[in-house]
């Protein structure tokens, strides 16, 4: 067997290191804080905050920049502490013989390595924006879980994605927050010379140079490239800088360097993938990479014969159901950044334009990397089972030959990781009628049957205590957010009794993009106005980004704030700043419904639905990603999901809908209580669809489907 260099000493060094920083019975906390694991495991928060919480919090939930940075006196407190050593005793011994389970081959030919332009595992590696990092990140704690032969490989963003700040007019302005690597639970990949791996490829008119970071994800590994070296220019480090770069040179920078680099660091560090993983196009250039090593076939060596040899270590999914939404570039922008590298890899230009274009007798036809991705995959899969039939009907001229339903595409509908979305609360409620363990096997729907067991006060007890923590914490935050602004403090203050706990409290929170729709909620601000204006309100969570140059996006946001401001009752429409992965889980699990109103077809599949349906919030959707296959009619509620010609008559079809839907069925059901004040028919609902959601929408389920039906291909 070959060396591998792939940083398990480079972390074994970095454990060693900080461990020497800590009193001996604290010791476990160091290889505690280089693995992500802790982040899932019960009892792993507690290790950090119950030293101090606060710090925590301020060392943004880094636990490596937390021990690093806490003063003696408190290690030496918890170090003599009975019942916290307790705890660190039952969390490492936990996690160390989860570590200890063999690890499954998932191809005979070597590890899955999954590639993906970002990854969500933590709110303390932000190197993501939304629904395709927490895909990702959710993917590979499931394949922890699993124990499965998987490795990531993505790209570490210095700056991540953009912080998000309202003005008082409700714009939104962005800022980015550098990162501090050197107290991050990461550590540079070293060769067997002692010095940094570093991965070169031609960009531009100069050689872009990256280093290699590992992060543990349990037992998964994830290795980010980045070139914030020295011997590359400003614009060069630029690469790693940001994620979604608007700069159409930059993010063809970035994808070559996740794609060819990715595949030039696999090399270098002696990992021997078997299977290839593009999440999403963005990787598609590492096709060409392994192409470009094939050795020319005999009688030939063109590229769609190489491309073919390399073809069976390939699989692709695809998550833009809008061609639009499919990045593409002129030619003469993609080869002034990487004529080079193709020149180099022996690529003749015409040929590789040729394959990233639908038709490839074009000239004329922009360069794309999901034509090119579906090209050199033996299997491309969509991410629900109406994005398969979208994304069929949209690649179809990519197969004339085939009629749409030939087209093949399949899918594997998302799901998300379980013991990552789902509050304490809701799992202590569970755990006492599903039995011990029942997290290793949540994806077996006769499980789920026992919910019925859960009495009626118990589990309308846990949905208060979820909408009460929601409730805090949004008074915590809005007083904040608007003092942060610049509104005056008497209308700040307001914001500690913003919301009643006791109110039917809707969420809404997803990026801020126009085809998502947050303005259908305010669509008739009168009607909008009786649904809140009533003893037995309602209250509306709203939270998402904007990109930064997506203006219509950002109009949307200040027409809330406005529309917010001309209500009668104040706060009960409340806009928070800033969703990500550290607010995310308090939405999901505190609101009573989960809003999701995508202009259909447009939404590939959606997830925050399906994390909120594992913490007993209720579902009302368009039918369309997800959705369309998880309605069953009790469930949750629906949008009729068909498409008009005009969209605005699509708008107004849809905002009504949506209005008699809350004012009909959602209000009156959630205030119809029995003699104990239980809302009997809405747990009803809750129970109807935790049994068909919960099993069907976790990661569990995911991974098996990718196993089962794409990295094994069954009869293949
Ligand atoms: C789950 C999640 C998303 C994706 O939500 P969608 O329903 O797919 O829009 C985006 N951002 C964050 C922070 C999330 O947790």
């Amino acid at each position: 067997m070959t060396q591998r260099f792939d940083g398990t000493r480079d972390l074994r060094r970095a454990v060693d290191r900080l461990a020497r920083r800590l009193p001996e019975p604290l010791e476990d906390l160091a290889w505690i804080a280089y693995n992500y694991l802790w982040a899932w495991t019960p009892g792993g928060d507690e290790l950090f905050t119950d030293i101090d919480d606060h710090r925590f919090k301020l060392a943004g939930e880094n636990p490596v920049r937390f021990l690093l940075n806490l003063p003696e006196r408190d290690l030496l407190r918890v170090a003599t502490d009975e019942s916290y050593l307790e705890l660190l005793e039952s969390v490492a011994r936990r996690m160390e013989a989860e570590l200890a389970r063999p690890v499954t081959q998932v191809v005979p030919e070597g590890p899955v390595a999954y590639l993906c332009a970002e990854f969500a595992v933590h709110q303390s590696l932000p190197v993501y924006s939304g629904g395709l990092g927490v895909l990702a990140g959710d993917y590979l704690k499931e394949t922890s879980d699993q124990a499965l032969d998987v490795v990531g490989m993505g790209l570490l963003y210095r700056r991540g994605y953009l912080h998000q700040r309202m003005d008082l007019s409700g714009w939104q302005h962005e800022y980015w927050v550098e990162a501090n690597t050197g107290q991050m639970p990461i550590v540079r990949v070293r060769g067997e010379d002692g010095l940094p791996i570093k991965v070169r490829i031609p960009v531009w008119d100069a050689e872009l140079v990256a280093q290699v970071w590992r992060v543990n994800v349990g037992h998964t590994v994830l290795y980010l490239l980045d070139t914030e070296l020295k011997e590359n220019t400003p614009l060069e480090r630029w690469v790693t800088s940001r994620l979604y770069e608007g700069s159409h040179d930059v993010r063809l920078a970035q994808y070559a360097l996740l794609g060819i680099g990715g595949m030039r660091a696999f090399e270098a560090m002696g990992v021997n993938p078997g299977l290839f993983h593009m999440n999403e196009g963005h990787p598609a250039l590492a096709s060409l990479e392994v192409a470009s090593r094939t050795a020319q076939p005999v009688g030939g060596g063109d590229l769609t014969a190489r491309l073919d040899a390399g073809r069976d270590r390939f699989v692709f999914t695809t998550h833009t159901p809008v061609p639009a939404g499919n990045e593409t570039y002129s030619p003469e922008e993609f080869f002034r950044v990487l004529g080079h590298t193709v020149d180099e890899m022996g690529i003749d230009r015409a040929q590789l334009a040729a394959l990233t274009r639908v038709d490839e007798s074009s000239t004329s036809e922009p360069m794309g990397f999901s034509p090119l991705a579906i090209k050199c995959s033996r299997n491309t899969n969509a991410v629900s089972r109406r994005h398969g039939e979208v994304a069929r009907g949209m690649w179809n001229p990519l197969y004339p030959q085939l009629t749409e339903a030939e087209v093949p595409i399949g899918y594997v509908t998302n799901g998300v990781h379980l013991p990552t979305w789902m509050a304490e609360t809701m799992r202590d409620l569970l755990g006492k009628v599903l039995g011990a363990d029942w997290e290793r096997h949540a994806n077996d729907p006769s499980l789920w049957a026992h919910v019925d067991e859960i009495s009626d006060v118990d589990l309308w007890n846990a949905r208060c205590a979820m909408r009460q923590d929601l409730v805090d914490m949004v008074r915590d935050r809005i007083v904040v957010d608007r003092l942060a602004r610049g509104d005056d403090v008497g209308h700040a203050m307001s914001g500690l009794d913003a919301f009643d706990p006791a109110n039917l409290t809707l969420g809404f929170a997803r990026r801020l993009a126009t085809y998502k729709r947050l303005d259908l909620l305010f669509h008739d601000v009168d009607r909008l106005r009786r649904i809140i204006d009533h003893d037995q309100g309602a209250q509306f969570l709203i939270a998402g980004k904007a990109h930064p140059l997506d203006n219509e996006a950002k109009n949307v946001a200040k027409n809330l704030f406005s529309v917010e401001r001309s209500l009668d009752v104040p706060n009960r429409v409340i806009f928070l700043e800033d969703y990500d992965l550290r607010v995310a889980p308090a939405l999901v699990s505190g609101c009573d419904v989960w809003l999701n109103l995508p202009r259909p077809p447009m939404e590939a599949s959606g997830t925050s639905g399906m994390k909120a349906a594992m913490n007993g919030s209720l579902n009302l959707s368009v039918l369309d990603g997800w959705w369309s296959e998880g309605y069953d009619g009790r469930n949750g509620w629906a949008i009729d999901g068909s498409t008009l010609d005009d969209p605005h008559a699509q708008d107004e079809r849809d905002a009504n809908i949506l209005y008699d839907l809350l004012e009909r069925e959602v209000k009156p059901m959630f205030f119809s209580r029995d003699a104990n004040g239980i809302p009997v028919q809405w747990l009803a609902r809750i129970r109807a669809s935790l049994r068909s959601l919960a099993p069907t929408y976790s990661s569990a389920r995911m991974v098996d489907d990718y196993v089962s039906r794409v990295y094994r291909r069954p009869g293949a």
